[in-house]
């Protein structure tokens, strides 16, 4: 099964690719991970994506579609739940290029919610995962799972900033949106309770898959 996963920033599509990847078990590729390992393992792709970003210019498509391919290619077979990409049109053609995508799970999340549920997130500073304070609380107060690092809440987590990056979303992504429901492989998953769990917005999608 080839899976693409949209969803507005703070939609929580990251936590429900992992959850997918466990019950699917396929791998969940999100572009953002492979862009910032590239840029950590300082690969000649991660320097030209530094100095892409440190002249505020976005990284052109090729370059994280060049990225993707490489990361794609061992698990075309097997399948796999995409995050990340397409953003645009050309990537969607790009993809397509690459791979016959099954199914596009595209998350509605009513903005309110969003900023609900962003104002409550926390990030470790360690290794980076994800908490919420009322739906994915640590068993630590402050403390991280996984590495027991502290957890911090992020500057762009505002709700002025927020609804900036919810329009920005709109705007870049509905055209992309248009273009699969178009081919009829869109499925509309609606989460509008900000404190549903993560594993019973992960049952309606897996019902739709
Ligand atoms: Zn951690």
């Amino acid at each position: 099964m080839k899976i693409v996963i949209f969803g507005p920033p703070g939609s929580g599509k990251g936590t429900y690719a992992t959850l997918l990847k466990s019950q699917l078990g396929i791998p969940h590729i999100s572009t953002g991970d492979l862009v910032r390992e590239e840029i950590k393992n300082k690969t000649p792709i991660g320097d030209k994506i530094v100095k892409y970003s440190n002249s505020g210019k976005l990284v052109p498509d090729e370059i994280i579609t060049q990225i993707l391919k490489r990361r794609l290619s061992p698990d075309l077979s097997k399948g796999f739940i995409l995050e990340g990409y397409p953003r645009s049109i050309e990537q969607a053609k790009q993809l397509e290029n690459m791979t016959k995508i099954d199914v596009v799970i595209n998350l509605n999340v009513p903005s309110e919610v969003i900023v609900s549920r962003l104002s409550a997130r926390m990030q470790c500073k360690n290794c980076g995962s994800i908490y919420n304070e009322q739906t994915l609380k640590p068993k630590v107060p402050g403390k991280c799972d996984k590495c027991g690092g502290a957890l911090f809440k992020r500057e762009d987590d505002q709700p002025k900033i927020i609804l900036e990056r919810l329009k920005v979303y709109e705007q870049t992504s509905s055209p992309v949106v248009d273009y699969y429901r178009a081919r009829g492989s869109l499925r509309d998953v609606i989460v509008d309770d900000p404190n549903a769990s993560p594993d019973i917005v992960v049952k309606k999608i897996m019902s739709l898959i």
